[in-house]
């Protein structure tokens, strides 16, 4: 562990926790940050503020960013979303296929606050959950944008600052390797695992019936491990 601090991007579900105990071992010090952005669903920043605690952080805050809420016509942030019968989410209007949980600009924005954030408490290091191996074709979880996104902060941002890097350690990581991930990063991680929140219903446990809660059931199944959020109310 090195005395460098990080900044960690906090969702309250489950890749942003793992991420967060991942980077507990890589970094001095935490600071971890949520985005209130019109979430349909409080309780993942109930989550998130839990989880905060239980990692023991340096220091955790919700920044608001609400114009999301007026941007985007997703189901996770607006209330014309509608679930079918079949659990998932329709509509015709979300452009390439891509589901309507697919808020635009969600990654763009957050990357450019973090960097901002991480000025302002002195880290060169931004940790972020996304995932280019089992999420819905989000163009925003992709390394080619995380990539593009690590240029343009290190361009932005003050040169007599050092350069700030982005981590993704979930970026090439199955939902099952992130199980095992977490599992082996030990008996915080597998608790806070049991907080986290990542049904579309903003249920713990999940519904059960959601894409996401399928996606993560689906991760502790092959994995052959029992998600901690099961025994949770
Ligand atoms: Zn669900």
């Amino acid at each position: 562990m090195t005395q460098q601090s990080a900044v960690v991007l906090l969702s309250g579900g489950q890749d942003s926790t793992t991420c967060l105990f991942w980077a507990k071992e890589q970094f001095g010090h935490i600071h971890a940050i949520a985005f209130d952005y019109g979430q349909r669903h409080r309780s993942e920043l109930e989550a998130a503020r839990e989880i905060a605690e239980l990692a023991r952080v340096k220091s955790f805050e919700v920044l608001e960013l609400g114009v999301l809420a007026q941007l985007a016509d997703s189901s996770l942030v607006s209330s014309s979303g509608k679930l079918s019968s079949s659990g998932g989410y329709q509509d015709a209007h979300v452009p390439d296929g891509l589901p309507t949980s697919f808020v635009p600009g969600r990654n763009l924005l957050f990357l450019g606050v973090a960097g901002a954030y991480a000025v302002k408490r002195d880290c060169h290091n931004i940790v972020i959950g996304v995932s280019q191996a089992d999420y819905s074709g989000y163009p925003d979880c992709r390394e080619e944008f995380i990539t593009q996104m690590a240029k343009a902060l290190v361009a932005a941002m003050p040169t007599s600052a050092s350069p700030i890097t982005i981590h993704a350690p979930m970026m090439h990581q199955s939902k099952q390797d992130e199980v095992w991930m977490a599992k082996d990063l030990g008996d915080d991680c597998w608790k806070a695992l049991g907080l986290s929140v990542t049904c579309y219903q903003g249920k713990r446990p999940g519904c059960g019936k959601c894409p996401s809660c399928v996606l993560r059931q689906a991760g502790f199944k092959i994995a052959g491990l029992e998600d901690p959020a099961q025994g949770s109310s």
